[in-house]
């Protein structure tokens, strides 16, 4: 089975990279997959998954969570921010936090309700004008400001050029991260996270290499 497949090489590359069993969490990234193939993964006891779409999570997730108990949903796609109330409430972790406005509207969520998801800052590592996320070098300012709102980011999180090596991007990723005293580091994907795993990911995101190719391309 792909899960158990996912879980061996992840521990074999925690393992060399002299990490210790678990210190990575896998998100079985489960968007626009039919709900049979993520119900499969479910009964096979994994309960860290994550979603890019908003309106999706909260079509299918609320059920799931009544049926198999306490899970993880794990936002990564871009979050608008009129659709940031909703998004609070449905999901455990933010990964796409990319932009000031957004931050002010998850602090002001913060006040109203008093807790947040845990939240991950995106970095546009590869600089890609296409791609969201703060640029490398706002990212001090940018923390600042998150923490002058008393919002404590978690991590940084990044998805490097497709057609690159990921290595640089994840290298760079662990250092801003250590530089800004931040533990969490959500990068990886199904084609290069033991990789990411060498270079500090806490968080990998893997969906086609456990769910198989997604039903339709997504952006
Ligand atoms: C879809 C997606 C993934 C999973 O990609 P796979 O190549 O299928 O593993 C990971 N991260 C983000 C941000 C995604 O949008």
């Amino acid at each position: 089975m792909a899960l158990d497949q996912i879980l061996a090489r992840m521990r074999a590359a925690e393992r060399a990279a002299g990490r210790g069993e678990g210190s990575v969490t896998l998100i079985a990234v489960s968007k626009v997959q039919p709900a049979d193939r993520v119900q499969a993964v479910l009964d096979q006891g994994h309960r860290v998954f994550g979603e890019n779409y908003v309106q999706e999570a909260a079509a299918k997730w609320p059920a799931w969570r009544a049926a198999y108990g306490p899970l993880q949903v794990h936002m990564i796609g871009p979050l608008q921010t009129n659709k940031a109330k909703l998004a609070v409430d449905l999901f455990d972790a933010i990964h796409t936090l990319d932009r000031p406005s957004l931050a002010t509207k998850l602090a002001s969520l913060a006040q109203a309700r008093g807790a947040l998801p845990q939240l991950f800052v995106q970095v546009n590592t590869g600089e890609e004008p296409q791609k969201a996320g703060v640029l490398p070098a706002d990212l001090s300012a940018f923390l600042r400001d998150c923490r002058a709102m008393d919002l404590a980011p978690h991590g940084l999180m990044c998805i490097p050029p497709e057609d690159q090596d990921p290595t640089p991007h994840f290298a760079m990723l662990a250092r801003m991260a250590a530089d800004h005293g931040l533990s969490g580091l959500s990068m990886g994907m199904s084609g290069d996270f033991e990789t990411a795993i060498a270079h500090g990911a806490t968080h990998i995101r893997v969906g086609s290499a456990i769910f198989g190719a997604r039903a339709y391309p997504t952006p």
